[in-house]
C-alpha cells in the first residue's frame, strides 16, 4: 500500500519520533503550524475518522491517552488543540488516521 504514514511506521521515511509503543507512533510534523506540532497515528492502517468502526475504535481511546501524556511531557500546561482533518472538504492530505497536537502559543480562535 502506498501510504506515507505506513512508510514512516516502517522506518522507510525518517521522522522525529516523540512517542512510540506497540500500537501508536507520534512524531513531529514536517511543516509545523505552531511551536509544538505533533502527529499521533495508529500503527495499523485506518484511512481516517470516517474509517473508524466498532471493530477498530479501541485504538482511538488509547491515542487520546497518549495525547494527554505527550501534552504533559511537552509542557503544554496552558492548553493545546487536537485536530483531525477528514476527507477532501476537511483538508486531509494523508489518508492514514492522524491527530494533530498543536500548542506552545495562544492558538487562533478560527475553527474553520
Ligand atoms: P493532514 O493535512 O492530512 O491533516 O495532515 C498531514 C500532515 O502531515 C501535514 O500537517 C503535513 O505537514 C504532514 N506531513 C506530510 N508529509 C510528512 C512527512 O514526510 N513527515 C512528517 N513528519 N510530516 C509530514
Ligand atoms: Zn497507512
Amino acid at each position: 500500500m502506498d501510504c506515507l504514514f505506513c512508510k514512516i511506521i516502517a522506518g522507510e521515511i525518517p521522522s522525529t519520533k516523540v512517542y512510540e509503543d506497540d500500537k501508536v507512533l507520534a512524531f513531529r510534523d514536517i511543516a509545523p503550524k505552531a511551536p509544538t506540532h505533533i502527529l499521533v497515528i495508529p500503527k495499523t492502517h485506518i484511512a481516517g475518522v470516517d474509517d473508524i468502526t466498532p471493530e477498530n475504535s479501541e485504538i482511538v481511546s488509547h491515542i487520546f491517552e497518549v495525547i494527554a501524556k505527550i501534552a504533559k511531557d511537552e509542557g503544554l500546561s496552558g492548553g493545546y488543540r487536537v485536530v483531525s482533518n477528514i476527507g477532501e472538504d476537511g483538508g486531509q492530505t494523508v489518508r492514514h488516521l492522524h491527530f494533530h497536537i498543536l500548542g506552545g502559543k495562544k492558538l487562533s480562535e478560527d475553527m474553520a
